[in-house]
C-alpha cells in the first residue's frame, strides 16, 4: 500500500470535487476519501467526515501549488462549467464558500456585500 498525503478537505463535497477536478486536470491524480452526497446541491457533510483529497506524496508539492492558485483567484483558473466557483471568500479566514452561504462555516463571519 503507497502511502498517500492528505492536500485538502473541505466539508462542501463539491467543492472538493472541483478541486479533484482541477488536479486531475494539472495531471495529478488522487484520491477522494470520505466522499458522501447527501442529498442536494451543496449539502455538508458531518465535520467528522469531511471529503478529502488524497496525494502521492511526490505530487504534493504540486498539488499544493494548484490548490494555492485557486485558493488566490479561483476565478483566474476556473475551468467552463465549474459554477460553483461564483462564490464568495471570507475575509477574515480565507475560506471560499459557495453562493449559497451566508456566514463563513469556519469562522461564523457573515459574508461581505459585494
Ligand atoms: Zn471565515
Amino acid at each position: 500500500m503507497l502511502r498517500r498525503v492528505r492536500v485538502f478537505s473541505h466539508p462542501n463535497s463539491l467543492l472538493v470535487g472541483h478541486v479533484r477536478n482541477l488536479l486531475e486536470g494539472a495531471g495529478i491524480p488522487c484520491d477522494l476519501r470520505n466522499w458522501i452526497l447527501a442529498g442536494g446541491m451543496g449539502d455538508l457533510a458531518p465535520i467528522d467526515c469531511e471529503p478529502e483529497l488524497w496525494v502521492m506524496p511526490e505530487d504534493e508539492a504540486r498539488a499544493r501549488v494548484v490548490i494555492d492558485q485557486w485558493r488566490q483567484g479561483a476565478e483566474a483558473v476556473v475551468s467552463p462549467g465549474a459554477r460553483l466557483l461564483r462564490g464568495w471568500r471570507c475575509q477574515h479566514c480565507g475560506e471560499w464558500h459557495d453562493d449559497h452561504f451566508d456566514t463563513c462555516w469556519q469562522c461564523g463571519l457573515e459574508r461581505p456585500d459585494p
